[in-house]
């Protein structure tokens, strides 16, 4: 047999263990030992090579807990305007990008005001080089976009133009700028045509070759449109990358047109829970609070619907005795602790279920909600890479203070509470690299000691974690016997 010795090795994960080895060896597509250099030399015969590791990390592959693959997948294809920094190039980008788009809207990303030191683009920009395509060009955020005319042309904005609630379109002395926000956007989305079956088949394939660039092994898709199980469906047929593993989060409402459907797709697809939202965004001030937002005293962000009415609690009973997972989308301190209210019925409802539900986002909980976390068994899924763009807003919308107290992943942690981590791309890229490098203390000048925690816990709550609650079956570590599946990196 051929054996692999690598040496000098910060080997994280090696049987269940998350503290580091210097030494593993590997043999027949097979991991054969851990340890020391010197046991692991010992391995060494006229076959062997030496690989010397120089301190690289190694590690279990990575699975990012909660994602949107397709929507993910077709931002790949459209316009990144992340790295410009002038109206000059702002406006050949464009302009270049058109020419290759056969699409009717030009769909761009990330631009930020940051790159035009504070100056945010407007309509006239846009119109100068298309003056006759509509093209909608989606900030940083998500939550604001610049339209052209001809775009706002066709969603009908004019001088008369009122928004809906929790909606903004931007005018200076009554015209319009081009500028749109929060419900405003959600509107205007509804003008720009749906890909087709196929457009979204490619974009979904595209997500899983960049996820897998990254080193992950699988991921959870939190499904916002049922109708997108199609191109799953589609995905299963032609086999694409079948060691790759997709497991679905259906919008809950759904949940019984799903009471005696097959959940698996195929094998390395399947349906495993259902999502459901306790309250809305920060940016947005939806997020639920116990206290009002800071400059707005009445405020204390808003409930959903599903959730004031009941029908949120019903459906998660539903889904429960179903056997499928559960997760809560809450951000607010509020929307938290009413969400683990929620499980706490679900589990009086039925006291055998050994299902680990979630609580999506968990950005600001009451320190004493942090152990009904675990007395529940409930999962804190989390986006460490979102905290470096959310720190500003979380700052002026909710406090210095606050914000020291938010993202507790730390907290978690030492509580015993199960802490999955994940990126919610398209808000922010797939690498879970970053994330790893923010929790763990890599941009203290941008971010401060927020959350902070070891290499190791974050290399765990990056595979191990959301493994184990995405694809229970999965054996997903570094032991001896299991395929030699790991990850290189360093930070
Ligand atoms: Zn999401």
């Amino acid at each position: 047999m051929k054996k692999e010795i690598y040496i000098n090795g910060r080997i994280i994960g090696a049987e269940g263990d998350f503290s580091q080895k210097e030494a593993m060896v590997t043999g027949d597509g097979k991991f054969l030992f851990f340890g020391k250099n010197e046991e692991a030399e010992k391995f060494a015969d006229e076959s062997s090579s030496i690989i010397n590791l120089n301190g690289k990390f190694v590690a279990p592959k990575f699975y990012d807990a909660h994602l949107h693959l397709i929507e993910g997948g077709l931002s790949l294809e459209r316009l990144d305007l992340s790295n410009v920094r002038s109206k000059k190039e702002f406006q050949e980008k464009l302009y270049c990008f058109s020419k290759k788009n056969e699409d009717d809207w030009i769909i761009g990303m990330n631009w930020t005001e940051k790159n035009f030191r504070g100056e945010v683009p407007e309509k006239s920009w846009v119109d100068k080089v298309l003056p006759d395509r509509p093209v909608i060009l989606y900030r940083m955020d998500l939550h604001t976009a610049l339209l052209n005319s001809r775009a706002l042309e066709i969603a009908g904005i004019d001088e008369n133009f009122r928004p809906p609630d929790d909606g903004k379109i931007e005018r200076i002395e009554g015209e319009t700028t081009g500028i749109v926000k929060d419900a405003a956007l959600f509107y205007v989305n509804k003008f720009i045509p749906e890909p087709s079956l196929n457009r979204k088949l490619s974009a979904l394939k595209k997500g899983i070759e960049e996820a897998e660039k990254f080193g992950l092994a699988g991921v959870q898709e939190m499904l916002f449109d049922i109708r997108n199980l199609e191109v799953y469906k589609k995905l299963c047929e032609e086999r694409f990358r079948d060691n790759f593993h997709i497991s679905i989060s259906i919008p809950i409402e759904k949940v019984n047109d799903f009471a005696d459907k097959d959940l698996r797709l195929c094998n390395n697809v399947k349906i495993v829970g259902v999502k459901g939202f306790a309250d809305g965004s920060l940016g947005a001030k939806t997020a639920w609070f116990f206290k009002p937002y800071k400059d707005d005293s009445g405020n204390f962000g808003l409930q959903t619907g599903a959730l004031k009415s009941g029908s949120l609690l019903k459906n998660a009973i539903i889904a429960d005795k179903m056997g499928l997972q559960i997760s809560i989308h809450a951000i607010g301190d509020r929307a938290v602790n009413e969400a683990l209210n929620i499980y706490e019925k679900v589990r009086d409802e039925n006291p055998d279920s050994s299902i680990a539900h979630r609580i999506e986002h968990a950005q600001h909980v009451l320190p004493e909600d942090i152990k009904r976390f675990r007395e529940l068994n409930i999962t804190a899924s989390m986006q460490p890479y979102h905290l470096y763009y959310d720190k500003t807003q979380i700052v002026k919308l909710r406090g210095e203070e606050e914000f020291e107290n938010s993202f507790p992943v730390k907290k978690f942690i030492e509580q015993n509470v199960t802490v999955a981590f994940g990126t919610d791309f398209p808000v922010v890229g797939l690498n879970p690299l970053k994330g790893i490098k923010l929790i763990t203390g890599g941009y203290k000048e941008e971010i401060g000691n927020v959350g902070s925690i070891t290499i190791e816990e974050a290399v765990k709550c990056y595979s191990e974690n959301p493994a184990k609650t995405m694809v229970p079956d999965i054996d997903a570590k570094l032991k001896i016997g299991n395929k030699a599946e790991f990850i290189e990196f360093v930070l």
